[in-house]
């Protein structure tokens, strides 16, 4: 066990409400990019010539942009949450190491240490 029970349940609550804000995020993206997918259908016939044409596709692209954000996240999120049920949360998934406290307070969906960080990216 690389942490105290006391820690890995506050990284769990964390983690929680982390998922629940990203959710929260995607349930919002997703409703915005029905009303641009509804607002671009309705317009279909004249939209070469439509002023909203460049605006929506903006609009389009970045909540695509958005969703995909939320979703790496949601992502990140889960398996650091199926680390702690697995009892491999703060340990790198790289060298074997144990993760610093101080890094996974800054980053809790870290899986690498600082080392391994700094040779990835
Ligand atoms: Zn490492």
């Amino acid at each position: 066990m690389t942490m105290t029970p006391a820690q890995l349940e506050r990284f769990t609550a964390r983690l929680q409400a982390e998922r629940a804000d990203a959710l929260a995020r995607m349930a919002g993206s997703d409703s915005a990019m029905s009303e641009v997918r509804a607002a671009k259908a309705g317009g279909v016939a004249d939209d070469e010539h439509d002023p909203e044409g460049p605006t929506m596709t903006q609009e389009w692209s970045q909540r695509t942009a958005v969703l995909a954000d939320v979703t790496a996240e949601l992502h990140d999120i889960d398996r650091a949450l199926a680390r702690i049920a697995e009892g491999t949360y703060g340990v790198c998934t790289r060298c074997g190491k144990r993760i610093t406290v101080a890094r996974l307070d800054a980053r809790p969906t870290a899986e690498l240490c600082i080392d391994c960080a700094r040779l990835v990216r």
